[in-house]
């Protein structure tokens, strides 16, 4: 029977897989892999903000304050 005490050690951190491309993240790019990978995700999110153009119009509608 191997000496199985090296994998009893346990990480200080557990590894995220990188959101993106499900590879180990990096350290400096946290919780991605890659730089590449960061930006990605971040045009994604900008993206995804800014996907309802000219809502201001209706936002008075919409809006929960026709509470009387
Ligand atoms: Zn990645």
């Amino acid at each position: 029977m191997p000496d199985q005490s090296t994998s009893n050690v346990t990480p200080l951190r557990a590894r995220r897989p990188c959101p993106e491309c499900g590879k180990p993240s990096a350290r400096e790019t946290y919780p991605f892999c890659s730089t590449r990978c960061k930006d990605v995700d971040l045009n994604r999110w900008l993206s995804g903000s800014y996907v309802i153009p000219g809502k201001d119009d209706e936002e008075n509608d919409v809006s929960s304050s026709g509470s009387e």
